[in-house]
């Protein structure tokens, strides 16, 4: 079938084996590559209840039909693997140039199995894989790692053949929960904790190479459909904010809009939101923008510091996710002190969300008599010394290296801890903004803005954010959209860029699959439907599908709350609408 290779690799670490194992059509046809693909193979392969952090988790990195092809916004990967965040679904994306590097070894889906006797590195290309000592370079913080493997194991940089690496720092070495798998310097599969699986493995790099590339089932169309799309997106005001501002654009946005998470979610809004606002990082810092291959919007930004004692440090950076996370949640009214937090955290190799989220908590329990640290809100040095405890799994660094839930079970903050499933939250209300806060419900990963984006529709007042019924039904859109856009594999900022008509021609131009909207949804429903059995398989409750009781006692100054019956309401519609009973359990 055109825009697949028709096979996986499975990998065992254990004992240094691989097999080249088929796909079917059938497979390809009911999934399609990335999410969906990668879902089937983590439902069949994996044990049903294995401890994540155990040889048989597998981690499974996957690319999609589109990849490496002109499709604009097509150079990212997934990775996908039972979370030790939540212990349940996860699955976490990531751009830059190394995407197409792992597609170029030929394969639909890289399975990585067991655990090996030393710290290794994985070479893969096309003809298999190929293991290799690590034990020199275990330690290493994430850039270093990039440096050594590929100078060791990559070296391609002409012709069709194409080689990069995605690895862990220090943090997945210590299987601090909330790591992360960074490639390209500084873009991570960042949620979910897939680098503590992977350090679990003992696993420090894996290098992919190779000159394969899918065959197109109409490449002409492919390219005539690319050059239309850059042309009409030149004028498009969402991709001209992203490219002149990056994601940092919504700190005004959601400021303004009274849903910017400030002083651990006691409060929506941020007095000092204009040091940390898009065109503060512009005049203060050097920032070019920067984009990952394939994509004409370059929401990324090369930021280095100019002034202070932070002076010529350079990131990409900081995401509007780590300004909300250290800015607002922390109170750092610095965007230096935030690069200097976002860098730590690169370099160690761990979500700057859940970062952020747990020294906000450790604020709080300090606050609260629960422990007794120095350590209070805007207090970046002693933000910056927890970040590194945390990596090193020193003393409280190594409670809340379990993850939120163990953290607040330990220091009796049930009551206070925001996370839904065991993941903390991204920068967005849902007090101000409902429909987020239903979207954050029932992803499969926890609480997380990328599965629906449903922010969006709110802000922009397309959805009325305080309206909650009939919420479910355009989530549902909005989910089902993207869970296609994840089994191709699309970046989400393109969502504005690519409706579902546009979907529809893109599948058959890569595949030759002719898909309409109600065609396309019933992939998406196979998927979301297999993802929801693969959570119940695990241990998933109806309870799980629930805000913190915070959001639905605490009102915000602004006057706005969420009832916890409002939220059930949607729910209930939600559960319908999917087709799974009151209980949230496919019929
Ligand atoms: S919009 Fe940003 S994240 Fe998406 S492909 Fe472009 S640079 Fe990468």
């Amino acid at each position: 079938m055109n825009g697949f290779y028709g096979r996986y690799l499975k990998i065992d670490l254990t004992d240094e084996t691989f097999d080249l194992l088929p796909l079917n059509d059938k497979i390809l046809l009911t999934y399609l590559g990335g999410k969906g693909l990668a879902s089937h193979l983590l439902y069949s392969i994996n044990p049903p209840g294995v401890d994540p952090m155990s040889p048989g988790n597998c981690l499974i990195f996957a690319t999609g039909p589109i990849t490496n092809s002109r499709i604009w916004g097509s150079s990212r990967y997934g990775v996908y693997t039972k979370s030790p965040q939540t212990g349940l679904y996860s699955e976490s994306y990531a751009g830059g140039k190394v995407p197409e590097a792992i597609d170029s070894s030929g394969f639909d889906a890289i399975v990585v199995t067991g655990k090996s006797k030393r710290p290794s590195v994985l070479l893969v290309h096309p003809d298999g894989a190929e293991f290799f000592d690590a034990s020199d370079i275990w330690g290493l913080d994430t850039y270093e790692t990039e440096d050594t493997v590929n100078r060791k194991y990559g070296h391609v940089d002409f012709g069709p053949e194409k080689s990069g690496a995605v690895v862990i720092g220090p943090a997945g070495e210590n299987r601090v929960r909330f790591s992360v798998i960074e490639n390209d310097y500084w873009r991570s599969a960042g949620r979910t904790g897939v680098g503590a699986v992977m350090g679990s493995k003992h696993l420090k790099a894996i290098v992919f190479k190779g000159d394969k590339r899918r065959s197109l089932f109409d490449a002409k169309g492919v390219k005539r459909f690319s050059n239309k799309i850059a042309v009409e997106s030149k004028n498009n005001p969402v991709v001209k904010a992203y490219k002149a501002m990056g994601t940092p654009v919504m700190v005004e946005k959601i400021n303004q809009a009274k849903a910017f998470p400030t002083k651990y979610w006691s409060e929506g809004f941020f007095d000092q939101w204009e040091k940390l606002s898009a065109e503060a990082l512009h005049r203060q810092c050097r920032v070019q923008p920067r984009a990952c291959a394939k994509c004409f919007i370059a929401c990324g930004r090369l930021t280095t510091v100019l002034n202070g004692r932070h002076a010529g440090l350079m990131i990409e950076g900081p995401e509007y996710e780590t300004i909300f996370a250290f800015g607002g949640l922390c109170m750092i009214d610095s965007l230096e002190e935030i690069v200097y937090l976002n860098d730590i955290c690169d370099r160690l190799g761990m979500d700057t969300i859940s970062a952020g989220n747990l020294c906000g908590l450790t604020i709080e329990a300090v606050r609260k008599n629960k422990i007794d640290v120095h350590i209070d809100y805007g207090d970046v040095d002693a933000i910056a010394g927890l970040l590194k405890k945390i990596a090193a799994r020193q003393g409280i660094g190594d409670i809340l290296a379990r993850g939120i839930k163990y953290a607040a079970k330990i220091w009796n903050m049930e009551d206070m801890a925001v996370h839904v499933k065991g993941l903390e939250p991204p920068g967005y209300d849902p007090r101000v903004l409902k429909g987020s806060g239903l979207a954050f419900a029932v992803s499969d990963r926890g609480a997380c803005h990328l599965r629906a984006t449903f922010h969006n529709p709110e802000l922009k007042g397309i959805s009325d954010p305080e309206i909650t019924k009939g919420k479910a039904e355009l989530l549902i859109d909005f989910e089902d959209r993207l869970i296609l856009m994840d089994a191709f594999i699309l970046c989400r900022f393109f969502r504005d860029i690519y409706p579902w008509d546009h979907l529809s021609r893109i599948i058959e131009m890569t595949t030759g699959l002719k898909a309409d909207k109600a065609a396309l949804q019933k992939i998406a429903f196979e998927i979301s439907t297999l993802t929801r059995c693969f959570n119940i398989r695990e241990g998933l409750k109806p309870e799980d599908d629930h805000l913190p009781k915070r959001f639905y006692k605490e009102m915000l100054n602004t006057g706005h709350i969420i009832k916890e019956t409002d939220l059930t309401a949607m729910l209930k519609e939600y559960y319908c609408l999917r087709g799974w009973n009151e209980n949230g359990v496919p019929k």
